[in-house]
């Protein structure tokens, strides 16, 4: 049998599977550069587990304090190496992306101190963490300001406005790399690095920590190999390479870490408490796995954008642009055609693909919001998922894909609802 013959078993069309090939066509040199850069990235990984001398006793479970837990040391060390920082804090304790943003932040910032975006508007969860959003609990609740210097028009960095905003109560300054949900570019690692001596060449002094989340072995180069104090991440996006079931990184500067432990835990327990929980095969091995499947991910998103565009709806990145991240937007202009796409989304998953994603009121959210997401690592999004509130310009995000394979499907099956819907003629 081939190809064509089993995605028709597993619901393509062959006016769908051909166009989809063709698609495909042009983006072979693409996907070549992309597996040059997991390539390298790779090696990165394994020359970190190598240096640290990874073996079979570093697998072993903790329960309890976790005093010792020598598999839980070393793979913080091997984070380190990866990120080319001092240190590295990596835990099952750290609940999710937010948690460890917050660890970072409320760690590295006192009563009194200002925190500065100059990128504009944070990630959503991180208003509250803030304050902009009132909150029990927030920074601002502890006498830490929040000052903002909007991107310009352009989406570019607003050198004077940044300047203007930096004065002596300015600790800490946090640079989103992803644009998350947002319609702004995503940032190289090469502008953030520029962001970050800019910054650091009004103030020495400051401390940069860069939101990390989605952008990890993107690129050859992370923000920490460009003067970044402190990177954070969830291990349930890309460097936990889809086996991590749940957890979150900061790699920093010795001094920054240590806080950021002491804060987690205790003062004066630090990283020395934390027990495994016999999660450290999956945190090793998802590392390992982590940069092919971030591979298989942004190769999802370049043929989205490519087969989208191609019909006509605008995609954020466009088809040909650089990748900073593995999110792509898609707008597809209406309430049913962003249903049809995560049907199809849906539908090609291998854990509930009989399940109708539907439209819901998600509290927070001022819209109806519709996901689709069939993932072994419950609300993991380095597993192909999208989602989007229902509401102007109706637009889908789309990430991950554990395998490049999966991705495709996962696309062509979202076309294929699409054209079943009459929404798109091919
Ligand atoms: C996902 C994400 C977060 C928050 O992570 P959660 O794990 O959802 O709490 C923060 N910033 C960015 C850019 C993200 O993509």
């Amino acid at each position: 049998m081939n190809n064509e013959m089993m995605y028709e078993q597993l619901g393509v069309s062959r006016a769908v599977y051909e166009y989809g090939e063709a698609v495909l066509r042009d983006l072979r040199p693409r996907f070549e550069e992309i597996d040059a850069v997991a390539e390298h990235n790779q090696g990165k990984v394994l020359l970190a587990m190598q240096k640290n001398r990874v073996n079979a006793t570093h697998f072993a479970a903790t329960t309890g304090y976790g005093y010792d837990d020598e598999g839980r040391d070393n793979l913080e060390r091997v984070y380190a190496d990866v990120f080319h920082t001092e240190a590295a804090l990596v835990r099952p304790q750290i609940t999710c992306g937010t948690h460890a943003l917050t660890v970072a932040l409320s760690a590295n910032l006192l009563p009194g101190d200002e925190l500065l975006s100059p990128v504009g508007a944070p990630y959503d969860t991180l208003e509250e963490v803030i304050g902009i959003r009132e909150s029990k609990c927030s920074l601002k609740e502890y006498g830490v300001t929040y000052a903002q210097a909007d991107l310009r028009p352009d989406g570019t960095f607003d050198y004077e406005a940044i300047r203007a905003k930096i004065n002596d109560r300015t600790k800490l300054i946090t640079i989103q790399r992803s644009k998350g949900y947002a319609t702004r570019p995503s940032f190289s690692v090469a502008q953030i690095g520029e962001l970050i001596t800019f910054c650091k060449g009004v103030k020495p002094d400051v401390k940069c920590m860069v939101d990390n989340c989605y952008g990890e072995f993107v690129e050859v180069l992370e923000p920490s190999d460009l003067g970044a104090d402190m990177v954070v991440g969830s291990l349930i996006k890309n460097p936990g390479g889809g086996l991590a079931p749940i957890g979150g990184y900061i790699c920093g500067t010795k001094e920054c870490v240590e806080r950021c432990a002491y804060r987690l835990s205790a003062p004066g327990l630090g990283q020395e408490v934390g027990a495994n929980l016999g999660l450290m095969p999956s945190f090793y091995q998802g590392l390992f796995l982590s940069p092919t499947v971030v591979s298989g991910a942004l190769k999802g998103a370049i043929f989205a954008a490519n087969v989208y565009e191609k019909l006509g709806f605008a995609c954020v990145p466009g088809g040909l642009e650089d990748r900073h991240d593995i999110i792509q937007a898609v707008t597809l202009g209406s309430a049913e055609a962003m249903v049809a796409f995560c049907k199809g989304i849906q539908s090609a998953a291998p854990v509930d693909s009989y399940v109708t994603p539907e439209p819901w009121a998600m509290p927070g959210y001022d819209s109806e919001v519709i996901m689709a997401a069939g993932a072994f690592i419950q609300g993991s999004s380095i597993e192909l998922s999208a989602d989007g509130p229902i509401r102007e310009p109706y637009a889908v995000y789309f990430q991950g894909g554990l395998t490049w394979y999966h991705a495709k499907l996962g696309i062509l099956m979202s076309l294929e609802k699409l054209v079943e819907a009459g929404i798109v003629k091919l």
